[in-house]
């Protein structure tokens, strides 16, 4: 749909919407708040899009071809219906980087719509419902939306089954890279790093070869920005992280057919690879039992105080070839008075460049750096 516009020099689809908005307005039928804006256009676009169980038959259907059609197919719907705001992300500013540690992608991110202040002061008149719980819940799916809650008319998920439980697989809004998805719990309960998250993990990048899947942390500071949705991402790209060489190999008696190595990032990581993804469930596992328990505090780590559990993982599962790899980065998110917004953290003196946290996308090798960098 949106190749055929460009190519007959029409409007794009988002840019009719805005039209539509601003008239609606300019007539006196809708009040200028953004929020309402976004609500009329999703509900335009609803109009156009097939009921989610249709939607998933169609997905299954094209997955029985292959599983980059479905993705394809989806992507494309997602882009064409407005759900992901193509017109928003085209204002990012991304570039690429050299580094010691190779090429690194950054985004100064202006892709988020501003608010107007009377949105601001709407918003603080507006009782929380409580529905849904997060901007992550199942029900997001077809929500018309309210002051302070997107409108999601023209959301679509697809539901996909990981560990014998319902989870739903859909496209970021505000994508960072290309096929950049969500998948996400039936259930509004919390970010958890366990065994069942590696086989989660590794389970997807086995239905959908071509994407990578990782998960934020499950602790405050080295964790992603919501912690109460049990959730990953994944996509069709290759970020730095994926090209990164390796500092020293490692090997285990018990599992001789796995590959590992440390490798040469600015984050500790250990990479697995094997043919099978059981044996690297296996390792992970016990490696992730062995950090959340390791104390060295010459290096300043310290696995359990009052504050409660310190270390934890962001892994990343992706295809290399035909082998399965796993990416276990090593997390600690302890603060100190010198450091009070996280030792292992971007410290005081580049915080007026980056201050958020270094979520899995960063993490990866991808900067997304804020706003006021231009402004
Ligand atoms: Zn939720």
């Amino acid at each position: 749909m949106a190749r055929a516009e460009a190519a007959a020099g029409q409007t794009s689809i988002p840019e009719l919407l805005a039209q539509l908005v601003e008239d609606a307005i300019a007539r006196g039928v809708l009040e200028d708040l953004t929020d309402l804006g976004d609500i009329l256009a999703a509900d335009l676009m609803n109009v156009f899009l097939d009921k989610p169980s249709v939607i998933q038959r169609q997905f299954e259907q094209h997955y029985r071809e292959s599983p980059q059609r479905a993705t394809g197919w989806f992507y494309r719907l997602c882009q064409s219906s407005n759900d992901i705001q193509t017109l928003q992300i085209a204002r990012n500013v991304v570039y690429q980087a050299p580094s010691p540690y190779g090429v690194l992608d950054i985004t100064i991110n202006l892709s988020k719509p501003e608010k107007n202040p009377r949105d601001i002061a709407a918003a603080r008149h507006q009782r929380s419902s409580g529905y849904p719980r997060c901007l992550l819940c199942v029900e997001n799916e077809g929500y018309a939306g309210r002051i302070g809650h997107p409108a999601r008319s023209n959301h679509r998920m697809i539901q996909i089954e990981l560990g014998g439980e319902p989870w739903y697989f859909q496209y970021s809004p505000y994508a960072y890279y290309p096929e950049h998805c969500i998948i996400l719990s039936h259930e509004h309960r919390d970010m958890h790093i366990d065994r069942q998250t590696i086989t989660n993990l590794l389970t997807f990048v086995g239905r959908f070869p071509h994407y990578f899947a990782g998960s934020n942390a499950d602790l405050p500071i080295v964790g992603g920005s919501i912690l109460t949705h049990d959730h990953y991402q994944g996509g069709r790209y290759e970020l730095p992280m994926a090209r990164a060489g390796s500092t020293m190999r490692l090997s285990w008696p018990a599992w001789p057919e796995i590959e590992a190595e440390v490798l040469d990032w600015p984050m500790t990581t250990l990479r697995l690879r094997a043919a099978s993804p059981g044996i690297l469930t296996d390792l992970a596992e016990q490696i992730l039992l062995a950090w959340r328990g390791y104390t060295d505090k010459d290096a300043d780590i310290v696995a359990h105080d009052e504050q409660g559990p310190h270390n934890t993982i962001t892994p990343i599962a992706r295809r290399r070839g035909h082998a399965f790899e796993l990416d276990l980065v090593l997390r600690n998110n302890r603060q100190s008075s010198e450091h009070p917004l996280g030792i292992f953290h971007p410290h005081a003196d580049v915080h007026h460049i980056k201050k958020e946290n270094i979520g899995l996308i960063e993490v990866m090798g991808l900067a997304v750096l804020p706003a006021r960098l231009l402004t």
